[in-house]
């Protein structure tokens, strides 16, 4: 088998559980992280070493941000996180800035490598990276409402009393404040969800429940992790071992001209195919509103 090798380049919170998701699930040979703070860079590698031993044989060391370029899959996890309160676009200007100095200092990346943005605002981010560097739009996406559709999924779960493996529903649009819930084509082992009994009451709570929990974690314990960590470490899987697995991502929308997240075809060559999902009226209305919001936040 091929030797995979995947870069991390901030090992904060979220970086640091990426890596340890990849080790518990041994999805890569070699495993780097990159901090501009070289001291937490350093004590997380010692830290992760110590997990190795109940892991596969994966390396974990850490590396420039140049070297992360030739890796197979890049992960963007630096820059600033939400306080208790802030929203995502609140993150903008001070993560731009540190995305540009990365991706600038990243080139040239390797041909087939794929880069997986998870820095917030993700989707203004995700294509500020398509635009500055010269790979396949194909190659970038970002982690989107990868996390939202599972925190969905869950809630359906808990409700309806069946495995989220048999739900198929996703959360479409910004990984924000206008993501919205593509009901009308959610299906429960291939049975519409709206032929369970759920109330419109229930529905609308479980979309804002989904839309508001990073903010109540963040206002419990200051930043969120795990989640998003088990996402990204989905990715990578799904990425090396060409799954072909159905996953919303945040990508490239031509009619629009932004990124933000529908289902998506993942494979070894990143993004093989788009899914469009059909939409009710009042859902194709939430998408033009999703991306009038990021429209608006990337000309301000
Ligand atoms: P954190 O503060 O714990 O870690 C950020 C790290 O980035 C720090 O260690 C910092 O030194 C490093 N960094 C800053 N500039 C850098 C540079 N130029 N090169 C290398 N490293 C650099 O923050 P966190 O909680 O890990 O969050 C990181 C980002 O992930 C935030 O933007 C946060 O909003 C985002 N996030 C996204 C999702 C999602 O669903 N997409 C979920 C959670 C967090």
């Amino acid at each position: 088998m091929k030797h995979t090798k995947i870069s991390i380049i901030g090992a904060g919170a979220v970086g640091s559980t990426i890596a340890y998701a990849l080790l518990l699930k041994n999805i890569a040979a070699e495993i780097c992280l990159v901090d501009i703070n070289e001291m937490r860079c350093r004590g997380e590698i010692l830290d992760l070493s110590d997990a190795l031993s109940f892991c596969g044989p994966s390396l974990i060391h850490s590396e420039t941000t140049k070297d992360a370029g030739k890796s197979d899959i890049i992960i963007i996890a630096a820059g600033k996180r939400q306080e208790p309160g802030e929203d995502r676009i609140a993150l903008l200007k001070a993560n731009k800035k540190i995305i540009k100095s990365i991706l600038e200092e990243l080139q040239p990346i390797n041909k087939g490598t794929i880069l997986i943005m998870v820095t917030n605002p993700v989707d203004i981010l995700t294509l500020y990276a398509q635009e500055l560097l010269n790979h396949p739009r194909s190659q970038i996406f970002g982690s989107g409402t990868f996390l939202d559709t599972q925190r969905l999924r869950g809630l359906l779960s808990a409700k309806l009393n069946i495995a989220e493996q048999s739900i198929h529903a996703y959360i479409l649009g910004e990984h924000g404040d206008t993501q919205f819930p593509a009901w009308s084509s959610a299906r429960v082992a291939g049975v519409p969800l709206k032929d369970f009994s759920l109330s419109d009451q229930e529905l609308n709570q479980m979309a804002n429940e989904t839309r508001k929990k990073a903010y109540e974690i963040i206002e419990c314990k200051g930043a969120t992790f795990y989640g998003i960590a088990t996402c990204v470490a989905a990715l990578c899987r799904t990425i090396i071992f060409d799954q072909k697995r159905a996953t919303p991502v945040s990508c490239y929308q031509e009619k629009y001209d932004v990124c933000l997240s529908i289902p998506v075809i993942l494979g070894e060559n990143g993004i093989e195919q788009q899914l469009h999902l059909p939409l009710d009226d009042q859902e194709k209305q939430n998408l033009e509103h999703s991306v009038q919001a990021i429209k608006e936040y990337i000309s301000s």
